[in-house]
């Protein structure tokens, strides 16, 4: 098994212009043509959501989680519990509860709104049985605080865009959290996170893109997409001394337990890793070094 997911992406957001595709068809194809076969595409909205649960419909690969983002409370301040719980329960599809968490780098002055907002979601997702999908940026120490005295450990979940200290992946660890790293680790300047990198177990890290942002070392800068999340594979495997393969498939496997699911072995044969062709595909040279 080298199969490949991207754990976290907003397919709702790419833009579907341009190089990478004109539509979801188009880039789930790329994707899946160099061994990234499963989607879980994250909302942040219950109105992006719906639009998801639109894009998804036709691919029995692509799973959906519904959330509320602290960055977008503004858009939705008085969000119903109620509203947000239909949203997860309207499809088979829907596999977590997230993005929520707390962001105090672009938004610091919502921080109470935000712990509230974070609080009911965490409630919502132990009544569910639903794993969250946490976003913390400068709050993880908050984020992990809530977590722990809400008894999350109950329903689980991962820290997306993992960005914090060891010491905090540690306490993430010890939740029973998984710890997921996007292209950050790939950027130059990312030591701390490469720390990080080291330290999560093989059974509980995951990778994701986070597209359309944070495209990794050597696409960094243009729109990111879910093919891309093999770069940022290709570096913490390298970075970690472990093959490509071993890593595919402890990620994978690592999805499957948290969110419950079986992920299909691919129709299609996956080329092997030597021969993978993301580099063809965007006419540039390969890189697993920063
Ligand atoms: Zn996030
Ligand atoms: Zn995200």
């Amino acid at each position: 098994m080298t199969f490949l997911v991207d754990s976290h992406c907003h397919l709702q957001s790419l833009s579907y212009s341009g190089k990478a595709g004109t539509d979801p068809a188009q880039i789930l194809g790329r994707a899946r043509s160099v061994g990234v076969t499963h989607f879980l595409s994250i909302s942040c909205t219950t109105k992006e959501f719906k639009k998801d649960l639109e894009i998804a419909a036709p691919y029995p690969d692509v799973y959906l989680a519904a959330g509320i983002h602290p960055l977008n409370l503004e858009d939705d301040p008085d969000w119903k519990d109620e509203e947000l719980i239909s949203c997860i329960n309207s499809s088979p599809k829907v596999i977590g509860l997230g993005e929520t968490g707390l962001d105090y780098h672009y938004a610091p002055e919502t921080r109470k709104a935000q712990l509230e907002s974070f609080s009911r979601q965490i409630g919502i997702a132990l009544e569910l049985k639903k794993p969250l999908i946490v976003h913390a940026r400068e709050a993880h120490r908050d984020a992990v605080a809530l977590l722990r005295s809400e008894n999350a450990r109950d329903c689980g979940g991962v820290i997306h865009c993992f960005t914090d200290s060891v010491e905090m992946a540690r306490e993430c660890l010890d939740l029973g959290f998984y710890i997921s790293f996007t292209g950050i680790a790939t950027f130059k300047a990312s030591d701390n996170v490469r720390q990080a990198v080291r330290y999560v177990p093989d059974d509980r890290i995951m990778v994701e893109t986070d597209c359309p942002y944070l495209a990794p070392v050597p696409v960094r800068g243009v729109e990111n997409e879910p093919a891309f999340v093999r770069y940022t594979l290709d570096f913490l495997s390298a970075f970690r001394g472990v093959s490509q393969e071993y890593l595919a498939m402890k990620t994978s496997q690592n999805f499957e337990k948290l969110y419950g699911v079986k992920l299909e072995e691919p129709k299609e044969p996956i080329p092997e890793c030597s021969s993978w062709k993301l580099e063809k595909i965007w006419h540039q040279p390969f890189a697993t070094a920063v």
